[in-house]
């Protein structure tokens, strides 16, 4: 009784200025309403994979080179970015890069842009943003270059939620944080699963965080997939956490 599949990787090659191959035939299921950790080391190749999910290989002189991506049954391999978001799938890439000399609500506001929405609809979104990220809402009107690294992150994952997301494609939300504020970012990234029904697909180098919270996993290695299964069950064998998962 799995939920259907809403995101399929099937058989990706993906690889850089023309030569250099990053993912070698990566085949991934992302199912309806679960949260999917992409595991692996630095380099392994998971963010080449959110990126040919969102088409933003191109931007980096990098591009798909064999292989389908699915969303909700359809092929869109060859979906601009734009549409990607349009349809719902929604990349939040950049770590927590923001537009440093904008306050937050407008790095906030920035995120519904391309998804057509009205005044009236941006604005409830923004308050279903400042409900998840309440230091978001006594920031909203500070400069995105003057808050903390998690008040970034947030604003950064915010921003995506204001684009109205069926799937989100996060990478590396962790990333550089102190531990109570990644627990803050994962509880609320957990939440949103768990009351919006939201997919999550996100890559992670700290595993043992992504595996608490993930319903399924992925490991990545060399642009391979090299195990696939349950969190629960990753997170309980010991011979793979010594092997991929730093033996945390
Ligand atoms: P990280 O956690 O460091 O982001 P990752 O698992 O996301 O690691 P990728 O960034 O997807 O890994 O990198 C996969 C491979 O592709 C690596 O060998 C990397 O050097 C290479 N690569 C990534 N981006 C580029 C690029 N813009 N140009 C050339 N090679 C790249």
């Amino acid at each position: 009784n799995l939920p259907e599949p809403v995101l399929e990787f099937d058989h990706v090659y993906a690889a850089y200025n023309g030569a250099i191959a990053a993912l070698h035939g990566v085949s991934l299921t992302v199912r309806k309403g679960e949260i999917t950790a992409l595991l692996g080391a630095n380099g392994a190749g998971k963010t080449t994979l959110l990126k040919a999910a969102s088409n933003l290989l191109p931007a980096e002189r990098g591009q798909i080179t064999g292989g389908r991506i699915r969303y909700k049954g359809r092929d869109v391999t060859a979906d601009t970015p734009h549409a990607h978001i349009r349809n719902g799938l929604v990349p939040v890439l950049e770590g927590r890069r923001c537009f440093k000399s904008l306050s937050i609500e407008e790095n906030l506001t920035t995120g519904a842009i391309g998804r057509g929405l009205d005044r009236a609809q941006i604005a409830q979104v923004l308050e279903q943003v400042y409900d998840l990220f309440p230091k978001l809402k006594l920031r909203r009107n500070s400069l995105a270059g003057l808050t903390s690294g998690g008040e970034q992150q947030m604003a950064a994952i915010g921003r995506g939620l204001m684009a109205r997301p069926e799937v989100f494609l996060l990478d590396e939300p962790s990333m550089g944080l102190a531990p109570l504020v990644v627990a803050e970012i994962f509880e609320t990234l957990s939440r949103l699963n768990r009351e919006t029904g939201l997919t999550i697909l996100l890559a992670e180098q700290n595993s043992a965080i992504a595996l608490k919270y993930a319903h399924h996993a992925t490991v990545i290695e060399n642009g391979r997939s090299v195990l696939n299964g349950p969190a629960s069950d990753l997170a309980a064998r010991a011979d793979i956490r010594a092997l991929y998962l730093g033996g945390t």
